[in-house]
């Protein structure tokens, strides 16, 4: 995780909703392989039952992922947080590193990174491009057969939520991009962000009645939405200026 050397004025809190525009869908019930359910590779317990099942979901996902693309969306975040001076923290809960690729530089993810594995032995977490075997050897310690996906599964404790929350406190813009507004703790970010002073504006491909007030809405395709509101942010008519 890259946290910026200051504290940022600009969140940009994103979920599946971004990723599934870029093509990258990874526990959407529609896309697993037969036969599977999401609790069978969500949980540190079926992990423990099948290794072999688990590790083989997330393999085959990490090579759809390296066959996506960022989208205008991501590509207009990383624009954003360029013209503006680093000025903006991305909180995903997104496992791609689709925000990466465009060119963010502050990315927490806080359910952890699909192109990461971590070594239960010594407990570092190293990057993986390629499958995770049984065989595959921890890059730090050298011992083979004990490397796990770096994802925060069900049960599990968030990734970065001291660093997300310190940036909530004195944030001046929440962006909610992609990720259901209405649910926790989404919820209580806005709130959260709002008490603060904050801005709030939500971004999704369809808006809930039941989210909390923010101060501006905007329906329909992120890739859409998002690079438009990022130019009138930055007050520009469009990234080449
Ligand atoms: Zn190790």
């Amino acid at each position: 995780m890259t946290l910026p050397s200051k504290l940022p004025s600009i969140i940009a809190l994103t979920g599946g909703g971004l990723a599934r525009e870029a093509g990258f869908a990874p526990f959407d019930p529609a896309t697993l392989p037969t036969g599977l359910r999401l609790e069978d590779v969500l949980t540190p317990d079926a992990f423990r039952r099948n290794p072999t099942t688990v590790r083989g979901f997330y393999n085959r996902r990490r090579r759809e992922l390296l066959a996506c693309q960022p989208s205008a969306a991501h590509e207009a975040l990383a624009a954003l947080d360029a013209l503006r001076s680093r000025e903006v923290l991305v909180v995903t809960r997104n496992i791609d590193d689709l925000h990466e690729r465009a060119g963010s530089q502050a990315v927490i993810h806080t359910h952890g990174e699909l192109l990461k594995a971590q070594c239960l032995i010594c407990t570092k977490v190293s990057e993986r491009y390629d499958d995770i075997t049984a065989e595959t050897a921890c890059p730090v310690c050298g011992n083979a057969g004990h490397l796990r996906p770096h994802i925060v599964w069900v049960g599990e404790e968030p990734l970065g939520m001291a660093a997300v929350y310190q940036a909530l406190a004195q944030c001046r813009l929440l962006l909610v991009i992609g990720i259901p507004s209405h649910t926790e703790p989404v919820r209580g970010f806005i709130v959260d962000a709002t008490r603060a002073g904050a801005r709030t504006v939500e971004l999704n491909a369809e808006l809930h009645p039941d989210a909390p007030q923010l101060a501006e809405r905007f329906p329909g395709s992120i890739a859409e939405t998002l690079p438009a509101y990022a130019r009138k942010l930055a007050g520009v008519t469009s990234w080449a200026d």
